[in-house]
């Protein structure tokens, strides 16, 4: 089945083919980690993660490469502030990142560079830039020339005001251009440096990327994304970094922008109250209900994350599960047709997701959904589920409170089984009898 994108580049939907179909290379940016990452950040994940599924039924090999930015002034505060090295802070909020995100049924990427790893490459590129004279040193700053890029700004559109603007350059004294941005800055002995041609120093956030990508999938590649903000400047940047160390006419062919999750209506931030983590939600809900709501708008559509959205996931959930359950079978062979159809076009999950109502056969919702990184659990303990700090009995409690029921039972007391039935009711328990004996969810 063919597949069409919206390549933010040429602002229309485009069939997607490849530079190389024996090898598709995917990259998407990841977050600057320095704490518990927010919903909003949860979205490029688990929009491309169906990118990739989707890429990997189709051709016989894709790279996925996603980074992690563990060096960054925001970073550099956090540590300071709380006294906690940077290693280990970076180390610990990596961590917590990759964990939430495999909660939310994220496959992990090929490859997940951390950026400090690749210092380096960054050096070696902007020695590149130097040289050909795209970039120039001044006061222990190294910086892009954008005038010596005809052709800049191409991916944001933006006229030459607006970059300006929009870049919110401070009027530096070292700046030849306004527009100029920033490949190196001078480190103070008390901040984290590496050494540099240019002295001791640390790069700027674009040519992380630029970098990374270079190394890990090629000079050009297939496909770059990440949410709308990073269009400009950083997206632009990269581009301009890559195709003036690189030499060739295009970075990536296909550039793929998530839109915005925002809360109840609001934009979500810390000043408003309403800013929610991964980690918190994924203590109140299953991680499946939180992709499935990230899912049901199209990924270029502005996505409201809201309580009902929540409950409505969950029950839409809880209805699939049921249907497994009884017979909880092997997922068809290939994706069904309207659901592979819905992806295709530019990745459709809204569509997708009503493709899989429509479906009557088990077999083929769970192949379906598995596309969507969906259904991936055991039925029953779909329905074992409990929030976190939840009190009432555990699950072992409840096997042996109908063990003891079924006994009863057995010895005819129904008064003593009816007891003990409607105890696990009160704390919440729902016991259903059936054919396979007694099973039971949290209700
Ligand atoms: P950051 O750590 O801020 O660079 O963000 C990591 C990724 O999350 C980037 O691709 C951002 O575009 C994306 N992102 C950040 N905030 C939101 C949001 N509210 N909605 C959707 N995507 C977001
Ligand atoms: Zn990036």
């Amino acid at each position: 089945m063919a597949l069409v994108v919206y390549n933010t580049l040429s602002r229309e939907k485009e069939p997607f083919v490849p530079l190389d179909p024996a090898h598709v290379r995917l990259y998407v940016c990841g977050p600057t980690v320095y704490d518990y990452v927010h919903i909003g950040n949860a979205r490029p994940v688990v929009a491309f993660d169906v990118l990739y599924r989707l890429l990997k039924r189709h051709y016989p090999r894709v790279t996925y490469v996603r980074n992690i930015t563990d060096i960054d002034d925001k970073i550099m505060a956090r540590a300071a502030e709380s006294g906690e090295s940077i290693e280990a802070l970076t180390r610990r909020t990596a961590d917590a990142y990759q964990s939430d995100m495999r909660r939310l049924g994220a496959l992990p990427p090929d490859v997940e560079p951390r950026a400090t790893e690749y210092v380096a490459q960054m050096i070696a590129m902007i020695e590149r830039l130097v040289a050909n004279g795209h970039a120039y040193a001044a006061d222990g700053h190294v910086l892009f020339s954008v005038p010596s890029m005809p052709d800049y700004g191409r991916l944001s559109r933006k006229p030459r005001d607006e970059l300006i603007a929009g870049a919110r350059v401070d009027v530096a004294p070292y700046k030849k251009d306004p527009a100029d941005f920033v490949l190196w800055k001078p480190s103070a002995d008390n901040q984290a440096g590496w050494p540099s041609p240019w002295g001791r120093g640390r790069p700027g956030w674009h040519i992380e990327c630029s970098a990374m990508s270079g190394a890990l999938l090629g000079e050009t590649f297939d496909i770059h994304a990440g949410g709308l903000d990073l269009i400009f400047p950083h997206h632009e940047n990269e581009i301009a970094q890559s195709r003036c160390a690189f030499g060739h006419g295009i970075m990536a062919k296909y550039w793929m922008h998530n839109g915005f999750l925002n809360i109840s209506g609001e934009k979500m931030s810390k000043s408003l109250g309403n800013f929610l983590t991964v980690h918190e939600l994924l203590e109140q809900y299953p991680g499946e209900v939180i992709r499935l709501l990230l899912l049901s708008a199209h990924y270029r559509q502005p996505l409201d994350f809201t309580p009902e959205g929540l409950q409505q996931a969950k029950a839409t959930l809880d209805h699939w599960y049921n249907a497994l359950r009884t017979s909880n079978p092997e997922p068809a062979g290939s994706v069904p047709r309207t659901v592979e159809e819905a992806l295709s076009d530019d990745l459709n999950t809204p569509m997708a997701i009503s493709a899989l109502h429509q479906l009557k056969d088990p077999a083929e919702l769970k192949a379906g959904a598995r596309a969507l990184g969906l259904l991936q659990q055991d039925p029953e303990a779909w329905f074992r589920w409990a929030p976190a700090g939840m009190s009432g009995p555990g699950d072992a409690e409840i096997e042996a409170a109908i063990a003891a029921r079924q006994a009863a039972r057995k010895a005819k007391n129904f008064k003593e089984s009816d007891r003990i039935r409607d105890e696990l009711k009160a704390q919440g328990v729902i016991l259903e009898d059936g054919p396979k004996g007694t099973t039971w969810k949290r209700g």
